[in-house]
């Protein structure tokens, strides 16, 4: 079980302690619920950041291929024109 360093007299103490056993300051679990939603909402964030750039990425990739198929549409018909002229 993860450790905690009391606020008040910086004794370390299981985080499942519902006080600190040498000042008895209350383990405040509040000071936890505060801490994990942020923890989430930066998960969620990067989560979100993550599959942003994949998306960007997708569409950088699409981009190329649809420039990679125009170019070879392009030669394409270039060579059919230049059988058809000869
Ligand atoms: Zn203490």
């Amino acid at each position: 079980m993860p450790l905690v360093t009391c606020a008040d007299c910086k004794t370390e103490h299981s985080d499942e302690a519902s006080a600190c056993p040498k000042c008895g300051k209350p383990n405040t679990p509040a000071s936890k619920k505060k801490t994990s939603p942020i923890a989430m909402v930066g998960a969620i964030l990067f989560g979100l950041f993550i599959v942003l750039c994949l998306g960007f990425m997708k569409v950088n990739a699409d981009a190329n291929n649809e420039e990679e198929v125009r170019q070879i549409n392009h030669e394409a018909n270039k060579f059919a024109d230049e059988q058809m002229n000869k």
